[in-house]
């Protein structure tokens, strides 16, 4: 990648950013669009771009995004712990990141910054690919933190008819569930559900998420469901888990062996990327492009 005086800068906020595999997926579609352009349009030379981490702590928030108003940054990507406490520095928050409660996609128009979450369209994407009657499918998510908010509203995007979510601490339940008072068009079909009381619905739900950590490394052996609770799920169900690596995980094991179809938190990831660079660039991402590099990036 070629940077010049003319390169445009896009990035990642984070503290730590160390972890984020942003820069390796969205510089991987840069210098791809760079020598090819997108498929439907002629070559395109001219990608003037590079993607950045910035570590920023809480307390230099708002001094760091009024330096990348003054230094032209185009766009950046949020992570933990700015995704909530960036709202209020932005001039425009998005709908569906208004319900979320998080962004994690900013851009920059005229001198306005705006924000969205695009999480719940990237979790949505291989559900897309799936024939399924969803209205006929009720949505369980194990888990209530971050990215559980936004498996919430792709549910109700999706148009499952009930949304159910499973944890542990009854006083966080209930926040979670308050939360989403403003939004009745989720707080209609959403229920807290306790820990205990996960496997009396397991038999009617018609996709089964994991939004916690149980599974993932130093925890691979870890599942939120047991065997025997994962043969209670019906044979038309999804069992999908945010976690992609180990992959298959834990979890994903047990569905495969139950017999239902499995997927894994890598499109998630990869999607949510391309929804953001394509905010930014105006064009379609290079999705395989940036599935690969971060396959061939974590041995999957
Ligand atoms: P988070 O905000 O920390 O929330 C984790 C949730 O899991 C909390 O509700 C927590 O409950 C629950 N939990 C943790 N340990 C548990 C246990 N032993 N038993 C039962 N529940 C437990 O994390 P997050 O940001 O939502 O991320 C959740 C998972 O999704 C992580 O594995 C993350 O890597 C993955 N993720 C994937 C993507 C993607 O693009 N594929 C995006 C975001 C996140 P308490 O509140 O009671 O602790």
């Amino acid at each position: 990648m070629l940077i010049k005086g003319t390169t445009q800068l896009l990035g990642v906020i984070g503290y730590p950013v160390e972890h984020s595999f942003s820069p390796l997926m969205h510089n991987a579609a840069i210098a791809y669009l760079n020598q090819n352009g997108p498929a439907e349009s002629p070559p395109r030379l001219s990608l003037d771009y590079v993607y950045l981490p910035f570590p920023i702590p809480p307390e230099s928030l708002e001094i760091g995004i009024a330096g990348f108003a003054a230094i032209g940054l185009r766009g950046f990507n949020v992570t933990i712990p700015h995704k909530q406490t960036i709202i209020p520095l932005l001039d425009d928050v998005s709908e569906v990141a208004r319900a979320i409660g998080a962004v994690n996609t900013v851009w920059c128009s005229g001198s306005q910054w705006h924000g969205t979450n695009t999480d719940a369209i990237g979790f949505l994407a291989p559900l897309k690919a799936i024939e399924k009657d969803w209205t006929q499918s009720p949505a369980m998510i194990l888990g209530s933190g971050g990215a559980a908010r936004a498996v919430v509203a792709a549910c109700e995007q999706l148009g499952c008819p009930e949304i159910w979510v499973v944890g542990r601490s009854p006083d966080k339940l209930a926040q979670f569930a308050d939360s989403w008072r403003a939004t009745p068009e989720i707080s209609s079909k959403l229920s807290v559900i306790s820990w205990a009381q996960r496997a009396d619905y397991l038999p009617r739900a018609g996709l089964v998420v994991n939004a916690t950590p149980l599974g993932m490394h130093p925890h691979i052996d870890a599942s939120p469901l047991s065997e025997a609770e994962m043969y209670q799920i019906s044979s038309g169900a999804i069992a999908y888990d945010l976690i992609y690596t180990p992959s298959p995980t834990r979890f994903l094991q047990q569905a495969i062996a139950a017999g239902l179809p499995a997927i894994d938190g890598l499109e998630m990831l990869v999607q949510q990327g391309a929804a953001a660079l394509e905010i930014w660039l105006n064009q379609p991402a290079p999705v395989a492009v940036m599935r690969q590099t971060l396959r061939d990036y974590l041995g999957i």
